[in-house]
């Protein structure tokens, strides 16, 4: 028995059939009225027309996602032991990586986890928290307890600075320490490779650990080549080519100088030459028509840009931006060079991108074998019912 009583709201006729296959969200229009007794990001039992328990989670009245499901046994209290068990099984799943080799992942990927709302990278001995909806924002405290039980970790900061919270009604928060000790920066690796990590002011929660796996993949298509990574940020991606035996030349474009300024450093950790490398701060569109105007021409091109479409509404606009992105990139490759292109915006799928390359192919009269396609590493499990929630696609292609 449920030590517990919540408050319940009832589905419309037939709305459950989706949270039995184990989808976590209920839309507001498949309520049959707003809850009662409910505030924001308190958490309630949902029940069929005909009154039976179908899960429990958490409400919000300010988004199109009404209700967050955390738990669809009836047995199950939303409390510290439930959070701890949710964050020891994530725990258990990171097991795959040999802490020698990579030391920096994520530890909870929201719904993926069985968590929703919430988001935790692990640095080493320091975990980087986001909360996103109200729901887990009332969980706060006892989140922060059961990750410090769970994990051991040295200390807990709080990202909690992202636009998203808005929608939700919280508040955009300076980072802050919530539990422990946290550092200014930790030294991490990822797949043996060194980094350090600016988890107070770097973008997200300071690296982009969704691409590890990429950045692994790259490593054999590199070797003594010349390659271009955009939207390079800390320089991942050009980091791994330039360990390369023979080692690649690298040139690294972001928009964002203190990202610039961070890759050269990490080149340096990793004790590699910069002067035989090149660290531009520019527009990535702006570098390649000038690059193409000059007639470069690079073995590999990386291209991994920001979210281009946000929402539903923007994704007309971000294909448009894809197929130009992928031609002005094709434009400055070899005959038979490889082009890694991705895309991490939820409303464009695998095929808006292989769409894409393929467009931007045929303008270009040059043939593409698609040599390889990758989602999100496993340290970013998506619910097997939840498919949308799979923002990430790239794919390794060969260019003639
Ligand atoms: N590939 C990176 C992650 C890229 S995230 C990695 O492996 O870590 C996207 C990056 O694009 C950010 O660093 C952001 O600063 C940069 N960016 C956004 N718009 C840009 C533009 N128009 N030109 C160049 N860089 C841009």
């Amino acid at each position: 028995m449920s030590a517990i009583h919540y408050p319940g709201a009832s589905l419309k006729p037939h709305r459950d059939e989706s949270l039995l296959n184990g989808h976590l969200w209920i839309f507001s229009g498949a309520l049959q009225q707003p809850p009662r007794w409910v505030e924001n990001g308190g958490v309630l039992d949902i029940k069929s027309a005909t009154g039976k328990f179908v899960a429990r989670g958490y409400y919000n009245a300010n988004t199109d996602i009404a209700v967050r499901i955390l738990t669809h046994d009836f047995e199950e209290d939303i409390d510290l032991e439930f959070l701890r068990r949710r964050i020891h099984s994530a725990v258990a799943l990171r097991e795959v990586f040999d802490p020698e080799q990579t030391n920096a992942y994520r530890l909870i990927n929201s719904e993926g986890d069985g968590l929703p709302g919430l988001v935790v990278d692990r640095y080493a001995d320091i975990l980087v928290a986001q909360i996103h909806t109200a729901g887990m924002e009332q969980l706060r405290p006892l989140v922060i307890e059961a990750l410090m039980q769970e994990t051991g970790a040295r200390g807990i900061l709080l990202r909690n600075d992202g636009q998203s919270r808005r929608r939700e009604g919280l508040q955009i928060e300076e980072p802050t320490i919530a539990a422990g000790e946290v550092p200014e920066q930790v030294q991490v690796r990822e797949n043996g490779v060194s980094f350090f990590i600016d988890f107070w002011q770097g973008q997200k929660t300071g690296f982009f650990l969704d691409q590890r796996d990429k950045r692994e993949a790259l490593r054999k298509y590199t070797r003594g080549k010349r390659v271009l990574n955009c939207f390079s940020y800390t320089g991942g991606f050009s980091v791994y080519a330039a360990l390369n035996k023979p080692p690649a030349q690298v040139t690294s474009v972001d928009i964002s100088a203190p990202a610039i300024d961070a890759a050269r450093q990490i080149f340096e950790m990793n004790g590699l030459d910069t002067s035989a490398h090149q660290f531009v701060v520019a527009d990535v569109f702006d570098y390649l028509e000038e690059a193409h105007s000059q007639g470069e021409l690079f073995d590999v091109v990386v291209l991994d840009p920001p979210a281009f479409a946000k929402s539903q509404g923007a994704r007309t606009q971000a294909l448009k931006a894809y197929r130009r992105l992928n031609m002005l990139g094709m434009q400055v490759l070899k005959p038979g060079g490889i082009l890694l292109t991705c895309s991490c915006s939820g409303v464009v799928g695998m095929d808006d991108l292989l769409g894409s390359v393929s467009l931007s192919a045929q303008r270009l009269q040059r043939s593409v074998q698609l040599l390889e396609s990758y989602t999100h590493g496993v340290d970013h499990p998506i619910h097997i019912a939840m498919p949308e929630t799979a923002y990430l696609k790239s794919i390794f292609c060969r260019v003639q």
